[in-house]
């Protein structure tokens, strides 16, 4: 029986196409036009007004705080509970990450220790949705953040396919930010992309990105700007995943299903409630107890898994000793379990009955 990963990328002849009929036609790699049309797809997809595409989804981040203006000495709020991508976009730049709790209900940043930890450095709050879930507090960050002259950043690089009230997550904050890496629901190997409605913002984006250049090709610097252009070869690759992208949306949300379906009423699992009519789920996510031994029994009949991300404060990088707890119990119990969007039920089914299996022991 073949391993089943926790996770993979999707490509087909489709992409392989796409690269060869764009190398035949004598593109120069770089980005160009294949670029734009990828981020016009974007901007269809999300309902965005203005989409960059960049080299991947940690400079997406800084970008983002670079064009608000944020830089060393400020402060920039975080959940303690994301992938590292999160606080070291703004650490790159020499502002300050400051890591808040969980709202143990959805994952996502709590919104009442969120207030309690801006101080008068606070610049910008970085709201992940993590795994496609939304917080029901979702517009009382936005207004919070309104009031009281704070940038909203939405790291939403889990959560391409996934919306809050019909309006897809990351357009809620000033900036929404996404990345393709490979894990992701759809990849281009590296890449991420920054979606905005403020005009204003996007100019600068777009200067940042390339070396503060008024237009390409222009050696005029209107702002400081650095590479992080993307290539049209990945752009190629990142249209055809575009195409795709329904399918997988709609096929994450059944593979959720089938897990919530297959797991419920064991006991030593515990299931994180998801609105399927709005979430996409990027991973199937638990919280499990023995979750050593359950990655072991699991990895002996050929199943992927992968344990959540650790509370970063408490990483070797940050080394903070505050606690936050929430973070620290979901960090210590959580397991993302097979989530590629091209698992069969059956497999599906054989992972749950596995599960069962090491509970019912
Ligand atoms: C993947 C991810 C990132 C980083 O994206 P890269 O493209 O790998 O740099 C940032 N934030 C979150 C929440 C992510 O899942």
């Amino acid at each position: 029986m073949e391993f089943i990963n926790q996770m993979e990328p999707w490509f087909d002849e489709k992409e392989r196409e796409a690269i060869n009929n764009y190398m035949l036609a004598g593109g120069w790699v770089t980005e160009f036009k294949k670029t734009r049309e990828f981020e016009d797809e974007f901007k269809k997809y999300t309902g965005s007004e203005f989409c960059s595409i960049v080299a991947n989804g940690t400079v997406s981040l800084t970008i983002a705080l670079i064009a608000c203006g944020i830089g060393i000495g400020d402060e920039v709020i975080v959940p303690d509970y994301t992938m590292v991508a999160t606080p070291n976009s703004a650490e790159l730049i020499g502002a300050r990450a400051i890591f808040v709790d969980i709202d143990r209900k959805n994952l996502c940043m709590d919104i009442q220790k969120m207030k309690n930890a801006v101080t008068s450095k606070t610049k910008a709050v970085m709201l992940v949705t993590i795994n496609g879930r939304y917080t029901p507090d979702l517009e009382e960050f936005v207004s919070f953040c309104k009031e009281n002259n704070i940038w909203l950043i939405e790291d939403a690089a889990q959560s391409l396919g996934s919306f809050y009230k019909g309006k897809h997550l990351g357009r809620y904050g000033d900036i929404g930010s996404f990345s393709f890496s490979a894990p992701k629901i759809i990849t281009t190997g590296q890449g991420g992309a920054l979606i905005t409605d403020n005009e204003e913002l996007f100019e600068k984006i777009k200067k940042i990105r390339d070396f503060g250049r008024d237009k390409g090709g222009s050696d005029h610097y209107l702002v400081k700007g650095w590479n992080f252009k993307f290539t049209d070869l990945q752009a190629v690759v990142g249209i055809e995943q575009m195409k795709k992208l329904a399918y997988r949306v709609e096929r994450k949300k059944q593979i959720g299903h089938l897990y919530e379906k297959n797991l419920t009423n064991i006991s030593g699992i515990e299931l994180i409630p998801t609105d399927y009519t709005q979430t996409s789920p990027w991973f199937i996510d638990v919280l499990v107890e023995n979750r050593s031994e359950l990655i072991s029994f699991l990895k002996k009949n050929n199943i992927g898994s992968r344990e959540f991300y650790p509370p970063l404060h408490s990483e070797p990088a940050y080394n903070y000793s505050c606690s936050f707890p929430v973070t620290e119990e979901i960090s210590r119990k959580g397991l993302w379990l097979p989530s590629s969007s091209f698992l069969k039920d059956e497999q599906i089914i054989y992972v749950c009955d596995k599960i069962r299996e090491f509970y019912n022991r």
